[in-house]
């Protein structure tokens, strides 16, 4: 049977098909291609891609009762869902865009699982991609961050996907429907293989802009605020690598198709890096040097964000492997080097 990947033919959603595909998963992509590409689907990950919005209830009844001609393997064993508009800015000046797509199509895609489940008796469990963000601005002992963590969402990006793991919770009570929430910390780096990578327009990621100053794709690096209460003023995060990510969704999927049941993760290191560091191992690896402009805070960002991902770690069985701070950047320079020389 089919494991449907919404999203896959974007950041995360990409590395995560192709780590399916080396466990030996037959693989559907469906993305709008809004921020998706479809040569990494379909080129570089050589992965059926439906073009299509998750809204559309009678494609996705076809796709779960393995009535379309793109499905590799039959209907739908079960649902990765990345797919989501992911800009905080926009999602403040935009909210509507934002609760249709990542809150509305996903209650859209709940129906139409547990009508299925109804309909031939089994349930089609569902790995969610959450976020930190939920937390919102965290009290400095909360830190490092537990899935206990009161969830306390600041913008209309982060409430829609806290929206929907309340959703997940009542149609987990309500209906039995066996779901993974996995609430990643600051993705980043690239596959070593340098053919998939983060690939955003407009990009607001701190390490991606960072590398595109020091190879003189961008004119300078704004860091935004150095009056922190962190050691060096600026603000820390838990960078996790993205082939850390794909494995531990590989591991939850595993576990959900063996035992159902709710489940919520973080996914993070457990180490913060600073903005200055960040910037400083960059030139380090890079060899190069790059403008920084001080800039004020960004409206909404924490002074600190660090995961404890010890509950992931116990019960998938998940460590990350490619995590440490100077291997996410080779591997992000690597990717950017690759892809615009
Ligand atoms: N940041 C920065 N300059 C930039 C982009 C980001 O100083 O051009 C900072 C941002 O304020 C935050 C950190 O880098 O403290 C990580 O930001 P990013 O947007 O990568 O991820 P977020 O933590 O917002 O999800």
């Amino acid at each position: 049977m089919t494991i449907l990947v919404t999203g896959g033919a974007g950041y995360i959603g990409s590395h995560t098909v192709r780590a399916l595909q080396q466990a030996g998963q037959p693989v559907l992509v469906l993305d709008n291609l809004v921020y998706g590409h479809r040569a990494i689907a379909e080129q570089v990950l050589q992965v059926p891609l439906l073009v299509g919005q998750l809204g559309d209830r009678p494609l996705l009844d076809a796709l779960l009762q393995g009535d379309h001609p793109l499905l590799p393997a039959g209907p739908v064993r079960a649902v990765l869902h990345f797919a989501a508009y992911a800009y905080v800015g926009e999602s403040v000046t935009d909210p509507a865009r934002y609760y249709r797509n990542n809150l509305g199509d996903t209650l859209v895609l709940l129906e139409a699982l547990h009508a299925e489940a109804q309909r031939c008796g089994r349930p089609i469990p569902l790995v969610f991609s959450s976020t930190c963000a939920t937390y919102g601005i965290p009290a400095p002992d909360q830190i490092p961050i537990s899935e206990r963590c009161p969830q306390a969402p600041i913008n209309p990006y982060g409430r829609s996907k806290w929206m929907v793991e309340q959703l997940l919770a009542d149609f987990g009570a309500a209906y039995g429907q066996p779901s993974v929430i996995f609430r990643y910390f600051n993705a980043a780096g690239a596959d070593p293989a340098a053919d998939l990578g983060e690939d955003h327009d407009p990009e607001t990621h701190l390490i991606p802009l960072v590398l595109e100053a020091l190879a003189g794709r961008r004119e300078a690096i704004q860091v935004f605020g150095r009056d922190y209460p962190t050691p060096d003023g600026t603000c820390i995060r838990d960078y996790i690598h993205v082939g850390d990510l794909a494995a531990a969704h590989v591991l939850g999927l595993e576990r959900l198709l063996e035992r159902g049941g709710q489940h919520i993760y973080n996914l993070g290191t457990g180490s913060g890096y600073s903005v200055q560091q960040v910037i400083d191992a960059a030139r380090a690896h890079t060899g190069r040097e790059l403008r920084v402009i001080e800039a004020p805070r960004r409206p909404g960002d924490p002074a600190e964000l660090v995961a404890d991902a010890a509950k992931a770690m116990a019960e998938l069985g998940w460590k990350p492997q490619r995590s440490e701070l100077a291997t996410v950047l080779a591997d992000a320079w690597g990717w950017h080097q690759r892809r615009w020389g």
